[in-house]
């Protein structure tokens, strides 16, 4: 995966000098690398591909000048929002927008937005790295695959700089003409975050490790090496049949959706990684394609945020008034709502697999790193007890909500709301519950051959 700069390391930097046909090509590369944010914007992993293979130093190069171009941007949006607004503002030119932000303090509104743009752009870009980079990475040194990492994450600044100025049209269209609905900016806003999401997530596909080819037979019970022994041995260190981890019928039978991809099979898949987690992994199969199991948490989430949009309106609706005639922004809400928790929840996720992953790769945990995004997918059933938890907590009797009890009691000591210290409580312990299942689903997938 190293890119063509690093094979240029000794001689390289002469050469360069020596040969105009050379400086050309140097040129032509930097050229593609920094325009493949925006050339391959509707492909993601040749964009991500194209900037993990740049020049030396592009890197650094593509985040400042992608944070300069970006901030910018911000800055115009800003500006013509406060131009455009139809309360009024009195600034009628970029300048007098500027001598407003400026009107009391030489350093005011503009340099807030710069700095807290790059601030945020850039940690973004860090963190969210981070969150994939355990699922990218292959063999080699862990720098190495968060690099890659960063590189996807990077190359997602040509979408997300489009989708701000798209945002910032319609935020400027909204405050220009009063008949337009306040409720476009959050639906549009959400959009471009669900299409960021997705672009990402493509992105680091681009840059992910490949399996392992081949990996020799291992027991499904310790680890010992099969490749000597015959199919009617036993493993000479734990006693297990050689069957029982060779024979794919006998060991990893695959989970229902791995089998078939129907809604019920959906369902079976998700009780039974709930339910019985260990058992289930036992039977999982790692070497399949990635879109399999993407696509049985892309059900997931789909129909969570769904259930949680409909679930919010029906308690709004039975607790409000009934003369009163339900609008269409009582339907609008709760759903964007429920898209916004659902995600949310999809954040506390990855961070959770991020953790974990991290964990994978310090302890070289897996024989092919790359199982581990098996289990961050199919472990992706277990936001349903969240779901339920959280569902049932803050709409019946306002549990998470209400103040009183001995909850009441033990929040007044830490002067927080009973109900706050409850869901803390509750929700850390489904967390630590969601590092057990992952250490279960290590343990039962660790030596799989299939
Ligand atoms: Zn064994």
């Amino acid at each position: 995966m190293s890119g063509g700069g690093e094979r240029a390391i000794g001689g390289g930097f002469f050469m360069a000098q020596a040969s105009p046909k050379r400086s050309r090509r140097n040129v032509q590369s930097w050229v593609r690398f920094l325009s493949a944010p925006i050339v391959h914007v509707f492909s993601p992993k040749r964009a991500a591909r194209r900037v993990a293979h740049g020049p030396r130093g592009g890197l650094a190069v593509m985040m400042l000048g992608g944070t300069a171009v970006y901030c910018i941007t911000m800055l115009l949006i800003f500006a013509f929002g406060t131009m455009f607004d139809r309360f009024g503002s009195g600034a009628s030119s970029l300048v007098g927008v500027w001598r407003q932000w400026h009107a009391h303090e030489s350093i005011g509104m503009a340099e807030g937005i710069l700095f807290f743009t790059a601030l945020i752009l850039n940690g973004l870009a860090v963190f969210t790295a981070w969150l994939f980079f355990p699922f990218v990475h292959g063999r080699g040194p862990a720098v190495r695959s968060y690099r890659r990492a960063l590189c996807a994450m990077v190359s997602a600044i040509g979408v997300l700089w489009l989708e701000t100025i798209l945002v910032g049209l319609v935020i400027t269209w909204n405050q220009m003409t009063p008949g337009v609905e306040d409720a476009i900016i959050p639906i549009s806003i959400l959009i471009c975050v669900i299409v960021l999401r997705a672009w990402l997530a493509a992105a680091a596909r681009g840059v992910e490790a490949r399996p392992l080819r081949r990996v020799p037979p291992r027991c499904e019970g310790c680890g010992y090496d099969l490749t000597t022994r015959g199919l009617e041995d036993v493993c000479t260190e734990c006693g297990l049949p050689v069957r029982m981890s060779l024979v794919r019928s006998e060991t990893r039978s695959g989970l229902p959706w791995q089998l078939e991809r129907t809604p019920i099979s959906w369902t079976q898949t998700v009780l039974s990684v709930l339910i019985k987690p260990q058992e289930s992994y036992r039977q999982l199969r790692l070497r399949c394609k990635s879109s399999q199991s993407i696509g049985f948490s892309a059900y997931i989430w789909a129909t969570m945020a769904v259930a949680a949009g409909v679930w919010i309106f029906a308690a709004y609706f039975l607790g409000a008034p009934s003369y009163r005639r339900v609008t269409w922004e009582d339907f609008v809400f709760p759903m964007l709502y429920g898209i916004i928790l659902t995600i949310l929840g999809w954040v506390v996720h990855r961070v959770i697999a991020a953790i974990v992953g991290s964990w994978w790769i310090y302890k070289g945990e897996f024989i092919d790193p790359t199982w581990g995004r098996a289990i961050r997918e199919y472990e992706s059933s277990f936001a349903w007890v969240f779901f339920f938890t959280n569902g049932v907590g803050f709409s019946i009797g306002g549990a998470f909500e209400a103040n009183q009890g001995v909850f009441g009691g033990i929040g007044a000591q830490f002067g927080v709301p009973g109900g706050l210290l409850l869901f803390l409580i509750v929700n850390g312990l489904l967390l630590a519950l969601w590092v057990c299942r992952f250490a279960t689903a290590t343990r039962a997938v660790r030596w799989s051959n299939f």
